[in-house]
């Protein structure tokens, strides 16, 4: 396959000389596809290519550990909304607006793997279902915990509660604070990005919009 192909990495001199402990086999060094690599060993890697020597004792674990934060980081992937909201979903009569806000997140951008974290306030108004409380920042962490950038993970958040409940509407808010700006550069340091998804009746009607609005701005 041409994409397997373009995979093959081939090691130059120097690279050889760093990464005889990454081959299965030394007839192997040559030519060693990517994928056959485990994910350990190319940290390893990346750890020679930012100029450190992955050898030296405070480095040795690194990788292993790389590897478990790093699952740990993108467990939303292995996690699906039926599941989260498996059992937690009630018939009712009460149809005012239901809010949950202050939900602290952790994502990672996808253009730089780097951080960026916050707080997501939540707010529906029900037709005939909720969603048990707690399961909403479940939500929440399932998509953060993926590599996301933040404007797709307000609407997967709000199109979730759209497919598990239909409520009347749905509203959800994300203000963010992104590692990619303020350790990169010197003048976004302390700028949050807020995002919005607003779905029926919160789209539709002003008086809902600020009505939730003034309920996230309100502290405390
Ligand atoms: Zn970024």
């Amino acid at each position: 396959m041409q994409e397997r192909e373009a995979l093959r990495l081939k090691l130059g001199d120097r690279s050889l000389e760093r990464s005889t402990q990454l081959a299965t086999t030394p007839d192997s060094l040559e030519e060693i596809t990517l994928a056959s690599l485990s994910t350990e060993n190319l940290y390893r890697e990346l750890l020679s290519r930012l100029g450190e020597d992955p050898t030296r004792d405070g480095l040795l674990d690194t990788p292993k550990r790389m590897v478990k934060s790093m699952e740990f980081l993108t467990r939303g992937y292995t996690m699906d909304a039926n599941e989260v909201l498996h059992n937690a979903l009630f018939d009712v009569e009460y149809d005012e607006m239901v809010i949950v806000k202050d939900i602290e997140f952790y994502s990672m951008c996808e253009h730089h793997l780097l951080p960026f974290f916050g707080k997501a306030h939540i707010a529906y108004v029900p037709s005939g279902k909720v969603i048990g409380l707690s399961k909403i920042p479940r939500l929440v962490d399932m998509f953060s915990r993926r590599l996301q950038v933040q404007e797709r993970l307000t609407r997967e958040i709000a199109e979730a509660i759209e497919q598990a409940i239909n409520p009347q509407g749905v509203a959800v808010i994300l203000e963010a604070e992104h590692l990619c700006m303020m350790m990169r550069g010197v003048e976004k340091q302390h700028s949050t990005t807020t995002t919005s998804a607003m779905r029926g009746v919160f789209k539709e009607h002003q008086t809902t919009r600020h009505e939730f609005l003034s309920l996230v701005r309100r502290n405390g």
